[in-house]
């Protein structure tokens, strides 16, 4: 499309690299880094952020599904790909074909991606995934030597490791749980060794295992949020001071922005937007700008949110609708047609974050910026 865009995402390519750089300095030597960019690289963009990772090094890639791999591929970025959820039997074919390792956690699957790879006479890697505690994807201990012999009767397709995931790491500072599921990990692993007859590399942790339990890098850890910028939660923070470590520095990576599409005087007591929601209480200038919750601004930000325009706050007033919303800049000296809006993200001496606009929604940061539409342009910037 030809034109100038009504909103746009900025990537900070500095921002990026020296998060990773962070996680690097946090993770054993040796250990590789996955950078998790599932989730259209969780609203970052799938291809900048990919096209960033290898930049930085990154040794493999997670995506949730083989057409987010298939878009890396076509992109040409040759990295080990990883597809931490379910591959349809019928996709296993094209996972093979594209390079992709999915992770395994059915018998059905394994004996199927065998068969594809048997077929096309080209090797194929798989993780396959323990059931430590989550209850969501996993091998149970009692069907492990069962997978074992799977495994040993495959011909064409490679265990590269096997992984687990943890339910509770960023939700407390109390890692018992995560603890509990570390022990369980170990034993499940060394008898699918000892069935298998060699040792298998182990991959578990997400971002705030690889800050808060650095004994679960094993040999690669699985990092998304703080690639990111955003800390796992308050929670994972505050575990770091109570372990007496630093918390490593994490820059936010995206920033949202849009432009003013009007400004309106508004009289004393007449309605803004739809419902008759609110009433100016004041004379009021509202400047309209032109997002709404079907670009991923969250409608419970109706009269809750805030913006940042010429430096400073200004309050979301009545409802979020499809693609506007109304701010009240009243106290915004200057306001002008087309001025900058930044929606997340700083502007001046002020910043919009994720963690507040989430708190806003009753929700997570992790939602917040994945939500961000896909339609979005996304420019990396310096
Ligand atoms: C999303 C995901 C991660 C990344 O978790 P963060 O908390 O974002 O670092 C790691 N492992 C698996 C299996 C995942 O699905």
């Amino acid at each position: 499309m030809a034109g100038k865009h009504l909103q746009w995402v900025e990537i900070s390519r500095g921002s990026y690299s020296r998060n990773i750089a962070v996680f690097r300095g946090l993770l054993p030597a040796g250990c590789r880094l996955m950078a998790v960019v599932k989730a259209n690289a969780y609203g970052h963009g799938l291809l900048a952020v990919a096209g960033l990772a290898a930049e930085n090094g990154a040794d493999a890639l997670g995506v949730n599904a083989v057409g987010e791999g298939d878009e890396i591929r076509r992109a040409g970025i040759p990295l080990p790909i990883v597809v931490l959820g379910y591959t349809r039997l019928d996709d296993l074919g094209c996972a093979v074909e594209l390079g992709l390792e999915p992770v395994v956690y059915n018998a059905e699957s394994l004996v199927r991606l065998d068969g594809e790879a048997r077929k096309r006479g080209r090797r194929a890697r798989f993780h396959l995934k323990l059931e430590t505690g989550v209850n969501r994807q996993g091998v149970a201990e009692r069907d492990l030597d069962r997978f074992a012999g799977l495994i040993e009767e495959a011909e064409m397709a490679d265990l590269a490791a096997c992984s687990m995931h943890f339910a509770n790491i960023e939700d407390t500072t109390d890692h018992s749980f995560a603890r509990r599921q570390m022990d369980v990990f170990a034993r499940l692993r060394s008898r699918l060794e000892l069935a298998l007859g060699r040792p298998v590399p182990a991959h578990a942790a997400c971002s705030a295992a690889a800050i808060v339990m650095p004994e679960t890098a094993f040999q690669m850890a699985r990092v998304g949020i703080g690639s990111y910028g955003l800390w796992p939660s308050k929670e994972t923070y505050l575990a770091t001071a109570l372990l007496k470590k630093k918390p490593p520095v994490l820059e936010p990576v995206m920033s949202w922005k849009t432009v003013v599409a009007q400004v309106k005087d508004v009289p004393p007591g007449a309605p803004v937007g739809y419902g008759c929601a609110y009433h100016a209480t004041r004379a009021m200038k509202v400047a309209v700008l032109p997002v709404g919750y079907s670009d991923g601004y969250d409608r419970g930000l109706s009269g809750q949110g805030h913006v940042l325009v010429r430096g400073h706050r200004a309050p979301v007033v009545g409802r979020v609708c499809m693609n506007m919303f109304m701010v009240d800049v009243t106290d915004v000296p200057g306001v002008s047609l087309e001025d900058e809006v930044v929606l997340l993200g700083a502007q001046g001496g002020e910043r919009i974050t994720a963690e507040a606009v989430a708190s806003l929604c009753q929700t997570i940061h992790y939602e917040t910026v994945s939500r961000v539409a896909p339609h979005i342009r996304r420019v990396v910037v310096e």
